[in-house]
């Protein structure tokens, strides 16, 4: 496989399932070029060409049918159709917001917590979603995958025994074909003290076809599994995601959702609220971060104040069951790693005693007692 192949306009003799995703791919927006038949706002369409340049458009079928058209707000328009306000760069924004690339001792693999790695077997996506903050990165590389790339990855991977949890990412790691997820897959399980795959992909939310038994058989070996999807609106949750969730559920993967936190797309408490119960009451995935929105150029008009944040996650914990509650997190620039931003109910603290609010709102006295 050559490192320009796009696996999503890949064989021509697949079978049935795999012809499922594929028309799902071909039928839906490949590069800016397919937007113009759609029926976009003026400001959208004068948008859409230096958008594109900026960070490519893709939307398979499945997904773009979502969209209600009569809508201009429609929340799965706001994440995929490039706005013009997206031309607009703020002072302060980044390239790089999460320091991937400080922390990369090798190509396509980055370092930054002692057990785990970040490995990035392609830079393309099934979808691209306009608030990204790796758009830089799947701009600028824009390669897919190939085998002679990531040998570095696999051998530092094999150096480093601390290292328990490889987790693929992107890209998105589900855009590549099965045969390379065998092989990938195959190569991390052969290191001894690699406990856990993680997969970090959009996959079963906007290409819920591509789920498929082959693609399960090709993640299913000696590693604990663990899929982490990327849904942010209740209205991403129909019978397709459903399935594909549940084909991941029952091949005993263990299901985690990262959100991130949009302003017009999901900063609402009902918002967020329904599709936390959602998640986890009908597809079975636990919601496992609300993201802060990161300093990615040009998403000034996405991004909530972290005040409006923990505003929401204040209210999520008070509504929520433990089980369906997200850590509200902020992955700070310069490799500080995710730090929880709330919320937070210690108003006060006198040695060992404490003024701790309940999710009531009132403020109650704790006083420690342990053996000194
Ligand atoms: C997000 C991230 C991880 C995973 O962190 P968890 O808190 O375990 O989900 C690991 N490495 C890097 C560099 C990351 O950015
Ligand atoms: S699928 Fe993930 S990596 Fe790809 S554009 Fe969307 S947020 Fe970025």
């Amino acid at each position: 496989m050559t490192s320009d192949s796009n696996p999503l306009q890949a064989s021509a003799v697949t079978p049935d399932a795999d012809a499922t995703w594929q028309t799902d791919v071909r039928a839906g927006v490949r590069h800016a070029g397919d937007l113009v038949s759609l029926p976009l706002s003026p400001a959208e369409r004068a948008a859409a060409q230096e958008a594109a340049a900026n960070h490519k458009v893709r939307i398979p079928k499945a997904y773009l049918d979502l969209i209600d058209w009569n809508d201009p707000a429609d929340p799965i328009r706001l994440q995929v159709i490039p706005q013009p306000e997206e031309l607009v760069e703020h002072e302060g924004e980044l390239d790089d917001p999460i320091a991937d690339h400080g922390f990369s001792p090798v190509p396509r693999l980055t370092h930054r917590h002692a057990d785990r790695v970040l490995l990035f077997p392609t830079y393309q996506c099934a979808v691209y979603c306009r608030f990204c903050f790796r758009k830089e990165s799947l701009t600028s590389i824009g390669r897919g995958f190939s085998r002679e790339a990531l040998e570095p990855a696999f051998a530092y991977i094999a150096e480093h025994p601390e290292i328990r949890e490889v987790i693929l990412t992107g890209g998105d790691p589900l855009s590549l074909p099965d045969k390379a997820l065998v092989e990938i897959r195959t190569r991390i399980e052969a290191i001894a003290h690699v406990r856990l795959l993680r997969i970090h992909t959009r996959v079963p939310v906007a290409l819920p076809s591509r789920v498929t038994a082959g693609l399960v058989s090709a993640l299913e070996g000696r590693l604990m599994v663990t899929v982490v999807t990327h849904f942010n609106h209740p209205r991403e949750i129909t019978n397709a995601t459903e399935m594909a969730c549940r084909t991941l559920r029952q091949a005993g993967f263990v299901l985690l959702n990262q959100s991130v936190l949009l302003k017009g797309v999901n900063d609402t408490v009902e918002v967020l609220e329904e599709l936390c119960r959602e998640l986890m009451y009908r597809l079975g995935v636990k919601p496992y971060y609300l993201h802060h929105g990161d300093l990615a150029r040009g998403m000034a008009h996405r991004r909530t104040t972290i005040a409006q944040g923990q505003t929401l996650a204040e209210a999520l914990r008070a509504r929520l069951s433990g089980i369906c509650n997200p850590v509200y997190v902020l992955d700070l620039p310069e490799g500080g790693g995710k730090v929880p931003l709330g919320p937070c109910y210690v108003e006060a603290r006198d040695g060992e005693n404490w003024r701790i609010r309940g999710l009531d709102g009132e403020v109650r006295g704790y006083r420690e007692v342990v053996e000194t």
